[in-house]
């Protein structure tokens, strides 16, 4: 066992730094895993917690998921109505075109430009979203356009005049580059037929795709956004953004973009605006007729702000209950664990012998009733420990002078008698037995002062080293064939202690050491200062079993070893060597493993040399 004592110089089994940190590791790892009553209070608490957290986090997500789906819902609807407006637009100038391709092929001369020139500027008088009208022939040769500077002459290679031509229906471009400053715009192309069949032109109307938001006229529910989108998934018209460059119109890359363009309406729950990187959600349909796309959506955080705002409000509250729930825990744990560390502080208390503990008893709840019964219990043993005292005191007291008249006889009859051999070896016995039970009486005696807190000290400024000395001499004498090895400093050891104790407890540690090992085997005392005075008795013995030690300095305590061994003791000299040098403000360790011998240290304060004269 460890207590904390430095080693002696040159003493035996000292603890290596990495012991120490090894046991100093051991002792926070059974401090920070000891269940004590107000941690699992608290853990209670935090686990009957958990639950509510996760109930609250999993509605606050189930809300999120439930608004979410009601945006796409909404999104999904808008565009749906977007593309169906779009659709109906585009059938309104199909049917215009039909009309018109059927009057210029039916009853026109095509040849006469400025009649067709004439034709085509009245029909487009009425469409403000129309930015021109124009008549080529199958070539894609412009035979006549208004405005008249809108269109280029020659218009053979744009593929949907080729596919008007070809075709009988509507073909509606995909949006056009702007030509020199021009806005952007797409074309809705018819061919023209004669009365037998023969296709002589191409009817041409130019769409202002800025134009769109105005001839749609969809009312935005909730200022979400929608964008009508070509089939390469470039933006043809965005309710939001006016002015966007050619690259910026590129929407083809979004997920839900890609589904619509392939004839499926799809939906996003967050995606980055390819404009400005906005991070939004909102769905995208396809617009049958065209293969075109519709799209409407909103910020994320428009969307969902609302319902974010109010789960903030309710994290902050949930917070606080749970920090409110946690305070009135530790209050609890606090306010049921203080009396029972209040009993146990007087249970070791008791427990080292001071039976004055009594406990001041509030309430009248169980531990009440504990604290209660403590005291009672305590004032019993107290009286029980003083009857006991009383009653050692008292046969010590009766014992000592009629053993000091039976000793001083039979010394007088040793001397005076002339007996045999026989009756002086009587004598001798007598005269040591009744040494042995004097000394019996006195340990008794000391053990009832030191268990009241009576033991008398006279202290007086002493060499401790001399003392040291001394009782080495005695233990020399008595036991001359021990090897016994005397370590003590150069000069004095000053301590202010009683020399008659201090010389006890000496002679009862190294009566043990010579006691409880082999003959043969050293006893090493070693006396020294660092910042107090020590003294260390170490023998070769058996050594102390761990679990003995706790209990060495217990009144009557005796080891098994020495209980079943042929040695005699009482088990109080350790008892009482503690009390005297506890009165004396210092302690005495014992440090012992089995197999390796035993070192018993007593540690003084230190005092100062006495001053001459
Ligand atoms: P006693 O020696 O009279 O039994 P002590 O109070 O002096 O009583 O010692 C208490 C017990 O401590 C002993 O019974 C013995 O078991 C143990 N003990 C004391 N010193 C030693 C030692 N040096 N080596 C082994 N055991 C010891």
């Amino acid at each position: 066992m460890d207590y904390g004592l430095p080693a002696p110089p040159g003493g035996f089994d000292d603890a290596s730094p990495e012991t120490a940190m090894r046991s100093r590791c051991d002792r926070a790892w059974q401090w920070l895993t000891r269940w004590t009553l107000r941690r699992k209070i608290l853990a209670g608490f935090v686990v009957s917690l958990v639950p509510l957290i996760l109930l609250l986090a999993h509605t606050v997500e189930d809300r999120f998921a439930a608004r979410r789906a009601d945006e796409l819902r909404s999104n999904r609807e808008f565009a749906e109505a977007v593309a169906a407006t779009l659709d109906a637009y585009v059938s309104d100038i199909d049917h215009q075109l039909l009309a018109q391709s059927f009057t210029l092929g039916w009853r026109l001369d095509l040849e006469n430009r400025t009649v067709v020139q004439a034709y085509l500027a009245l029909n487009r008088a009425p469409y403000p979203s129309l930015a021109a009208l124009a008549l080529t022939d199958p070539d894609g040769r412009l035979i006549a356009a208004d405005p008249p500077q809108a269109v280029a002459a020659g218009l053979g290679d744009e593929p949907y005049i080729r596919a008007a031509r070809d075709a009988p229906g509507l073909v509606v471009s995909d949006l056009l580059p702007a030509a020199g400053g021009a806005p952007p715009r797409f074309a809705a192309a018819r061919s023209v037929q004669r009365a037998g069949g023969e296709v002589v032109g191409v009817l041409t109307a130019y769409v202002d795709a800025g134009s769109l938001g105005s001839v749609l006229g969809v009312d935005r529910p909730g200022h979400a956004a929608y964008a009508v989108l070509d089939r390469q998934g470039r933006v043809v018209y965005d309710s939001q953004h006016a002015d966007l460059s050619w690259e910026q119109r590129d929407f083809s890359g979004l997920p839900q973009v890609q589904a619509a363009a392939q004839g499926r309406a799809a939906t996003s729950a967050s995606f980055a605006s390819p404009i400005d990187g906005t991070r939004r959600l909102g769905a995208a349909v396809p617009v049958p007729r065209l293969g075109w796309i519709a799209m409407a959506d909103r910020p994320v955080e428009e969307a969902l702000g609302p319902i974010e705002d109010t789960a903030r409000r309710e994290a902050a509250i949930a917070a606080l209950a749970v920090l409110a729930a946690l305070l009135l825990a530790m209050a609890l744990a606090v306010s049921l664990t203080r009396p029972l560390r209040t009993l146990q502080q007087a249970v070791a208390a008791v427990r080292g012998g001071d039976y004055g503990q009594r406990l001041d008893v509030r309430g009248r709840d169980e531990v009440a009733d504990l604290m209660a019964g403590f005291n009672e219990m305590v004032a019993r043993l107290e009286a029980l420990e003083q009857e006991r005292a009383d009653f050692t005191a008292m046969i010590s007291h009766d014992l000592r002078s009629p053993l000091t008249a039976v000793r001083g006889y039979a010394e007088l009859l040793r001397r005076r008698a002339p007996g045999g051999e026989r009756s002086q070896r009587m004598l001798a016995s007598i005269v040591r037995e009744s040494e042995r039970v004097a000394r019996l009486a006195a340990d008794l005696g000391d053990s009832a002062s030191a268990a009241t807190g009576r033991l008398e000290i006279h202290p007086q400024r002493v060499d401790l080293a001399a003392l040291v000395e001394d009782a080495v001499e005695r233990l020399r004498a008595v036991d001359g064939s021990r090897p016994t090895r005397l370590d003590t400093p150069p000069g004095p050891l000053w301590v202010d202690a009683d020399p008659v104790r201090i010389a006890q407890v000496l002679d009862n540690l190294l009566g043990n050491a010579a006691k409880y090992s082999p003959p043969d085997q050293p006893i090493i005392v070693q006396a020294w200062a660092d910042t107090e005075a020590r003294v260390s008795v170490e023998d070769r013995g058996p050594g102390i079993p761990p679990e003995e030690l706790p209990h060495l300095f217990d009144r009557f305590y005796r080891a098994p070893n020495a209980r079943r061994g042929t040695v005699a003791g009482t088990g109080l000299g350790l008892y009482i060597s503690q009390a005297v040098a506890m009165a004396h403000h210092g302690l005495i360790a014992a440090d012992s493993a089995p197999g390796q011998g035993s070192r018993f240290t007593l540690v003084l304060p230190l005092a100062a040399p006495p001053t001459r004269g």
